[in-house]
C-alpha cells in the first residue's frame, strides 16, 4: 500500500508512483511520482529514521555518543586482577546501559554514569569499587579517600554479593 503525497506544484494529493528504485547505496528508496491533477512529476525518498543517540557530556563539556563498551572497558580497568568474572562485568555493563537509557533521553553527564557504575561495583567487589571511585570521584584529599573507606568498612557485610545482585533477574 502506498500513500499519496501532496503535489509540490498544484497541492493535490492524488499521485501515481511511476518508478521505485534503491538509492543512496540501498539506504533509501527513491520514487518518481506523477500528479493525477497537473501531471507534473516529482520525487520522494524513503529512509530509515535516524534514531536520536544518547550523548554523554564529559567533564570538559564535550559530547560523545554513549557506548556501553566504554563502560565495560572502565569496569575491566577497575576490576583488574580482582576475582570478578567476565560474565559479571558484561552483566554490569548491560545493566548500566539499560539504566542510563531508562533515566536519560538525549544527554547524560558522564558523572551520572560514573555513579551508576560505582553503586553497582560497591555491591560486587570493594577493591574494584575503590579503584573506580578514585577515578571518577576525583578525591581531592587523602581525608576524602579515608572517609570513603570508613563508610565502606561500616557497611553491613553479606557476601557473596555477585549472586545476590543478579538473583532477582534470573
Ligand atoms: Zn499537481
Amino acid at each position: 500500500m502506498d500513500f499519496d503525497v501532496i503535489c509540490p506544484y498544484c497541492g493535490r494529493d492524488k499521485d501515481r508512483v511511476i518508478d521505485s528504485r534503491a538509492s543512496e547505496n540501498g539506504e533509501a528508496v527513491r520514487r518518481r511520482r506523477e500528479c493525477g491533477g497537473c501531471r507534473q512529476r516529482f520525487t520522494t525518498y524513503e529512509r530509515v529514521e535516524k534514531t536520536s543517540r544518547l550523548m554523554v557530556i564529559k567533564k570538559d563539556g564535550s559530547r560523545v555518543p554513549f557506548d556501553s563498551n566504554n563502560v565495560l572497558v572502565g569496569l575491566q580497568a577497575a576490576c583488574g586482577k580482582r576475582p570478578v568474572s567476565e560474565e559479571v562485568k558484561l552483566k554490569l555493563a548491560r545493566e548500566i546501559d539499560a539504566r542510563v537509557h531508562r533515566e536519560f533521553e538525549r544527554e547524560v553527564p558522564s558523572a551520572e554514569i560514573g555513579k551508576f557504575v560505582a553503586s553497582l561495583l560497591r555491591e560486587i567487589d570493594e577493591i574494584s569499587y575503590i579503584r573506580y571511585a578514585s577515578e571518577y570521584h576525583d578525591f581531592r584529599t587523602l581525608d576524602e579517600f579515608a572517609d570513603e573507606l570508613d563508610q565502606l568498612k561500616a557497611r553491613p557485610k553479606n557476601l557473596p554479593n555477585q549472586q545476590r545482585l543478579f538473583a532477582a533477574e534470573e
